[in-house]
């Protein structure tokens, strides 16, 4: 695992100080979305279907400023749209930083190498590089070529400059495991601090719809992707999300754990979903009905996802919920996942869907939430 200490800790007091207080929703992550417009059109993309007026507008540094202090989550990511096209990034990165935490600019990188100059290396400040294969599988992602070759010169220039980089990576039912696994490699090779990888989500928006993975599928190609425990890759995520990808510990989402602002206000209930918006993060909270997400709710929009979103929160939680959950975790992070059989991640016909394998840490799916615990 590849997370700064730092951020560890600020992340760590931030649970504690939640646990405290008897809070069990809290925020981990904010998903600030200040333009949804782009310089690519991927085809998996969820984001840029919006009409013109909507890709024209942006939120204005006071209103960034006002939803990450209204959240107060430890880490701030800024997904697509691309950050970079907004007139007045530096600014927004630089009050978010000021503050004092975690940021991601999630970014193609297109711009990347020519915008460097007017930022300043931060142990606060990553970009994120949207990088989803090798040079065939991410130009063919992006519905772009040239872009994998833009992007990596740009990490170059930005780790020379100092900067952290981390990558994010979606990946599609036809990803090829020992492809993924050569491209990790060499993403490794490019210097970068951490990779952070998801199952696509299947946006109803999306044009592409065929090429959703299923959380079957999605076992299976990651147990193959991961089955090497000690490799070289370092992830910018938890050990027990890695685990829940390949099937070995079971979670709940925790849609809450990232909420989302953009400019139509706080999203409900994920950055995935669209059910409305509220008007202020507390009205988020209090008015969201959390029980009708997540798998266990039955709601067949959550049935198939594994997305970092809600997952990655529920990784948190898992770990901090008991001693058993943190000393895994502790074990995972210093030990490196477990070797893993190789398996193939189609099934043949007649055969049995893959359990996990009884050495493995397994725990079991947490209890919803109490509405009476609920801050
Ligand atoms: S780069 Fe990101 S925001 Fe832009 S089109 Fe692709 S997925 Fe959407
Ligand atoms: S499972 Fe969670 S993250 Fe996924 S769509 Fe449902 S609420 Fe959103």
């Amino acid at each position: 695992m590849s997370v700064p200490i730092g951020q560890m800790m600020s992340v760590l007091r931030h649970v504690a100080v939640q646990r405290l207080r008897g809070n069990r929703r809290y925020p981990l992550v904010l998903m600030l979305e200040p333009l949804f417009r782009c310089n690519l059109a991927c085809a998996g993309c969820g984001k840029i279907q919006h009409p013109v007026e909507v890709l024209r507008r942006h939120l204005s540094p006071a209103e960034c400023f006002r939803a990450v202090d209204e959240c107060g989550a430890p880490i701030v990511a800024i997904p697509g749209g691309e950050p970079l096209l907004h007139p007045q990034i530096e600014e927004i990165i630089a009050g978010i930083v000021a503050r004092k935490k975690y940021l991601y600019v999630c970014t193609n990188a297109i711009k990347l190498e020519e915008m460097l100059p007017r930022f300043t290396p931060s142990k606060y400040l990553a970009f994120s590089v949207h990088l989803d294969g090798l040079q065939r599988e991410h130009d063919a992602s992006v519905c772009r070529k040239g872009v994998y070759e833009l992007a990596v010169a740009a990490i170059r220039v930005a780790r020379q400059a100092g900067f952290r980089v981390t990558t994010n990576s979606t990946l599609f039912a036809d990803a090829e495991p020992e492809r993924c696994r050569e491209f990790f490699d060499e993403v490794m090779d490019l210097g970068v601090e951490g990779m952070m990888v998801s199952p696509g989500y299947s946006y109803e928006k999306a044009p592409d719809q065929e090429n959703f993975l299923s959380r079957e599928r999605s076992h299976g190609l990651f147990r193959e992707i991961l089955r090497e425990g000690g490799r070289r890759w370092k992830f910018n995520q938890s050990p027990v999300f890695l685990e829940f990808l390949k099937g070995n510990w079971d979670l709940e989402c925790r849609p809450w754990g990232t909420p989302s602002y953009s400019l139509f206000g706080w999203q409900k209930p994920c950055y995935l979903l669209d059910d409305g918006y509220a008007n202020s993060f507390a009205e988020l909270m209090e008015t969201t009905n959390w029980e009708g997400y997540g798998r266990a709710s039955g709601n067949p929009k959550c049935q198939q996802c594994m997305a970092h979103c809600g997952y990655e929160p529920a990784a948190v939680e898992a770990t901090f919920s008991s001693w058993r959950g943190f000393l895994r975790t502790a074990w995972l992070t210093l030990a490196g996942p477990p070797r893993q059989a190789n398996t193939s991640p189609t099934r043949q016909p007649g055969q049995r869907p893959w359990q996990p394998e009884p050495r493995l840490p397994v725990l079991p799916v947490i209890d919803p939430v109490p509405a009476e615990r609920v801050a």
